[in-house]
């Protein structure tokens, strides 16, 4: 781990940088930056959230032997057809979706593609030791994050919520997923962003697109060049105008999590959509952590994770290569640390 000066640089790259670290309906803007050669860049709000697609303009487009406009408009609205599917599947709120048929019903879950999503988030539980877990539905709702209307629930509450969760509760066994607790219910929101980017990064590669940006509600992934150089992405500072920090990516999944992303204030304390599933209240250690990897929905998860293990565990999982992932942690003291491998862009 080391101590990470963080900086400002926004004027230095100007147009050219893509800004991330803030989620949900917040985010429409970030690309506060335009792309004056994109060919493509289109925002839409799938999962609760602002995704988009940039492809960057004609030289690479040219480079890649593209067949033209036309082609890349066709596997941008794929990509987008791909997010969209991934949001019948994942979501908690469609009542249709298997997720929700399987909070409500206990309809067990036989979607390979939703088992295979929830055994990896069963995989990071295990490796964070219970910090990530699918199963706190239960918390999610009784703090009012998803009506809307957030409020700090009485103790006994949150003592009935906590004896709902616990991902060992989860059983996948012959493709399927069921559970052996009637109360359990699961939120894939934590990962079903990133694995939503990945994969509709893949729809991108198989129409022949091998440069872009995809980005959902502060997950990232930059899909190699733009304009022949690597991506630059911003990472907001949680709590200041300007920028945590500057990265130079090619083809590596970006995601943050924070806790400025949807939050309320009461008696002056901050109360925030992460929680730390053992105690049933926001995960308090950090303001923010950014994780970049091979693939966004391990990013997406582990940021997550870390986030709810503050920076001690969190960069010891990290250290000891369980993450495989490169890390940016902002303290709740505003302490900035990273992993030693993580490469900035030299200050200006
Ligand atoms: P965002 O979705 O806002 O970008 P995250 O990826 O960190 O941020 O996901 C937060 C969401 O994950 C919460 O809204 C909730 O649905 C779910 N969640 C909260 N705490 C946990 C946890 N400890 N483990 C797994 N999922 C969680
Ligand atoms: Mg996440």
């Amino acid at each position: 781990m080391r101590e990470f000066a963080g900086m400002c640089w926004l004027k230095k790259f100007g147009r050219e940088l893509v800004l991330i670290g803030l989620g949900g309906v917040a985010l429409s803007g970030l690309f506060a930056c335009r792309e004056p050669n994109a060919i493509q860049k289109e925002t839409r709000f799938i999962m609760g959230t602002v995704c988009t697609i940039q492809i960057p303009g004609p030289p690479a487009v040219a480079r890649r032997a593209m067949a033209g406009r036309r082609a890349v408009r066709e596997a941008v609205e794929k990509a987008f057809a791909r997010l969209e599917e991934c949001d019948q599947k994942f979501s908690v709120f469609i009542p249709s979706s298997p997720v929700c048929r399987f909070n409500q019903q206990g309809i067990p879950i036989d979607d390979p593609e939703i088992v295979a999503l929830i055994a990896q988030a069963c995989e990071v539980s295990r490796l964070s030791q219970g910090a990530f877990d699918i199963t706190v539905y239960p918390l999610v709702e009784l703090w009012g994050f998803y009506s809307g209307k957030p409020r700090r629930p009485a103790p006994e509450e949150i003592a009935a919520a906590r004896g709902k969760i616990g991902w060992q509760h989860l059983v996948i066994t012959n493709g399927q997923v069921t559970k052996k607790n009637a109360a359990v219910q699961i939120d894939l929101g934590a990962i079903a962003k990133g694995y939503a980017v990945d994969a509709a990064m893949q729809v991108l590669l198989q129409n022949g697109i091998h440069d872009a940006l995809i980005e959902a509600g502060g997950d990232i992934f930059a899909l190699g060049q733009r304009n022949q150089k690597p991506w630059k992405i911003g990472i907001r500072h949680p709590r200041q105008p300007g920028l945590l920090d500057t990265l130079e990516v090619s083809d590596r999944a970006i995601a943050t999590s924070g806790d400025y992303e949807q939050f309320f204030i009461a008696d002056g304390a901050r109360y925030h959509h992460i929680f730390d599933p053992r105690t049933g209240y926001p995960a308090t250690n950090l303001m923010s952590v950014t994780v970049i990897g091979a693939n966004a929905t391990l990013a997406d998860a582990w940021s997550t994770a870390l986030f709810v293990l503050g920076l001690e565990k969190g960069m010891k999982l990290v250290e000891e290569g369980a993450v495989r992932a490169e890390v940016l942690m902002l303290t709740s003291q505003g302490r900035a640390l990273s992993s030693p491998g993580l490469k900035t862009i030299p200050g200006p």
